[in-house]
């Protein structure tokens, strides 16, 4: 559900509102809409607010934000310079996984986001992102690191931070991809200039 188009991210904030369209509204502390700048080349896009971010209405914070803070520095960038948003807006108790009725009424949020920011690189953090974006069922273990042309933006798919933080294996690997992310926006970035010259 989309519930129109609008004219930047501040509208559709406005729209969203204190939203009830399913029943995470009635359980959820803050919605997190999302963060960062809104003219981004690269977008992150993960699942759902956890405990933490239901408490402070942003999105990627607590120990698995920290991750991806010491994953952006890595390449050079703050969170300031990308946009982070989530498939769903408001927290399902105890972390579950959200529920294929929650995504079709909340999506619609985020595709509408997707558009607006119209990002370079689109990077998808976990299973259910990634398989919400692309559309698939497989598995992150087997996409992630894969470019996908969707649209005008690259997708890349990466472990989410949060499964990384006791994992040594999947934390170099995610340090790996950053590096591809930050190639990958520079590419399409480095290409736009060529192709106005
Ligand atoms: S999860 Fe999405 S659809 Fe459900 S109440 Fe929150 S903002 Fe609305």
């Amino acid at each position: 559900m989309t519930d129109g188009f609008f004219e930047t991210l501040e509208s559709l904030r406005h729209h969203i509102g204190d939203c009830r369209r399913c029943a995470l509204g009635d359980t959820r502390l803050k919605l997190v809409f999302g963060a960062g700048d809104p003219g981004a080349d690269i977008m992150l896009v993960g699942e759902a607010p956890g405990r933490a971010e239901d408490l402070s209405g942003e999105p990627f914070v607590g120990a698995a934000g920290k991750l991806l803070d010491e994953l952006l520095a890595s390449v050079g960038l703050t969170r300031g310079q990308v946009y982070i948003a989530n498939i769903l807006k408001c927290r399902p108790r105890g972390n579950r996984d959200p529920l294929p009725a929650e995504i079709d009424l909340c999506a619609g949020f985020l595709r509408e986001q997707v558009r607006l920011v119209r990002p370079k690189v689109l990077v998808t953090l976990g299973n259910h992102a990634t398989r919400f974006i692309l559309g698939t069922q497989a598995g992150i273990t087997e996409l992630r690191g894969k470019p996908v042309v969707l649209g005008e933006a690259t997708v890349l798919p990466v472990f989410h931070p949060a499964a990384a933080i006791y994992d040594r294996s999947k934390r170099e690997v995610l340090f790996e991809d950053f590096r591809a992310i930050a190639a990958l926006a520079g590419g399409t970035a480095r290409q736009s200039a060529e192709e106005a010259h």
